[in-house]
């Protein structure tokens, strides 16, 4: 057994991310100037976006996506139960409602043979999230959108680098949302990314960043700029820091280095646990990149004496950290008491998250640690098998 702790995540900060916030940090400019420019730059480059802004969480873009796109009280956003918390607050920040529609048992991801039945006439947005980094179906969810004139605003906080179809996520021309939140695929501490193609939504997401105002405070007070601002709308405070950004920009150049890494963890992990009957391994598709910001195992419960809760406490005894992605927003007392749902209201979602556990899969991971991770789980199961 492990002599020591592995955490369930780790981000992966070398001496290039140490000498890239030292410079911010001697530059003097602390907050948004130079660095976040050329962040936003290099992240549209990546994706393939025209325009990207920067922003301090996921959060926030798609609270800004969603301002953008004119989401009001009374509205409705189509997204999934399957997700973090912050997919749906942003829905209930505009009074508006998000509507739920159940996942595909495979994928994890929003079934887009659900989402047309779901659209009524206050339908603002459709919101689909790629799960642990593989893209949802998104040929299928823009034929629906488009059919009903709606804009789709994707939450890739965990999809990055990836690719559906041949095209980068990132690069929809719609609105994308990322997330460089301490244990995402690229990590700032805190920070995010809008990326889309439409001129008007960039510029309302420039402009509502940062308190409304027309020109942002580096152009101010920089040789080039000027004094004079206008406020325009009662904006946000969501600006990202060039500390945060020279991070982004030294994450940003190792995103190859750490995706193979992942995926090379993802292909251990899946070889060793393909042919054991009591597990399922997450779904992979040929015609897309996967980001594997999560490896999402399932249990087949009937096969096992443990419960999914016990085979995490199992796993914690061999001192291995895991987690549950996700427990759906339909069974938190927020959306239960609100909506009044029940479990069985989306019952691929709660079936699924009943017998899920995500395994660690990061860059830092030694390979001693991927072998430590598989023998725990095979041992666990050989134990425990029914
Ligand atoms: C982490 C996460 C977010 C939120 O990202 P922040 O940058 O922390 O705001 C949103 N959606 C999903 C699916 C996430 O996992």
């Amino acid at each position: 057994m492990r002599a020591t702790f592995l955490p369930y995540a780790l981000p992966d900060i070398d001496e290039t991310d140490l000498d890239g916030v030292r410079e911010a940090l001697e530059s003097g400019w602390i907050t948004t100037g130079p660095k976040v420019r050329q962040f936003e730059a290099a992240f549209a480059a990546a994706v393939g976006a025209r325009y990207t802004i920067a922003v301090n969480s996921c959060t926030a873009a798609m609270h800004l996506s969603l301002e953008a796109v004119g989401v009001q009280r009374g509205d409705e956003v189509i997204t999934t139960p399957y997700t973090f918390a912050a997919t749906a607050e942003v829905v209930r920040y505009f009074d508006a409602r998000p509507i739920f529609v159940d996942i595909e048992p495979h994928s994890f991801n929003l079934d887009p043979a659900l989402i047309e039945q779901a659209v009524t006439e206050r339908t603002r947005a459709i919101l689909p999230v790629h799960v642990a980094g593989l893209p949802a179906d998104l040929e299928r969810i823009f034929s629906v959108a488009r059919r009903h004139g709606l804009p789709v605003i994707d939450d890739a906080a965990h999809a990055f680098p990836a690719r559906s179809q041949g095209q980068m996520i990132g690069s929809s021309g719609d609105l994308t949302c990322f997330s460089f939140y301490a244990t995402k695929p690229i990590a700032t501490g805190e920070g995010g990314m809008i990326c889309t193609n439409n001129d008007r939504w960039a510029e309302r997401c420039q402009v509502m960043s940062l308190h409304g105002i027309s020109h942002d405070a580096w152009k101010r007070y920089s040789a080039e700029g000027s004094w004079y601002y206008e406020i325009v709308a009662p904006g946000y405070k969501y600006n990202l820091t060039d500390i945060a950004a020279a991070m982004g920009l030294a994450q940003l150049a190792k995103t190859e280095r750490m995706w193979q890494r992942r995926a090379q963890i993802a292909a251990r992990y899946t070889e060793a646990f393909g042919g054991v009957a009591e597990l399922q391994v997450p779904h992979n598709r040929a015609d897309c990149q996967h980001a594997w910001h999560l490896y999402m195992l399932r249990l087949n419960l009937a096969r096992l004496r443990i419960s999914r809760a016990q085979f995490i406490e199992e796993m914690k005894r061999r001192n291995i950290g895991c987690s549950v992605h996700f427990i759906p927003l339909h069974l938190h007392p927020y959306y239960r008491e609100t909506y009044g749902y029940q479990p069985e209201d989306f019952p691929v979602s709660y079936r699924e998250y009943q017998r899920e556990v995500s395994l660690p899969i990061y860059s830092k991971m030694r390979d001693e640690d991927v072998q430590d991770v598989i023998d725990a789980v095979l041992e666990i199961v050989a134990l425990n098998q029914r």
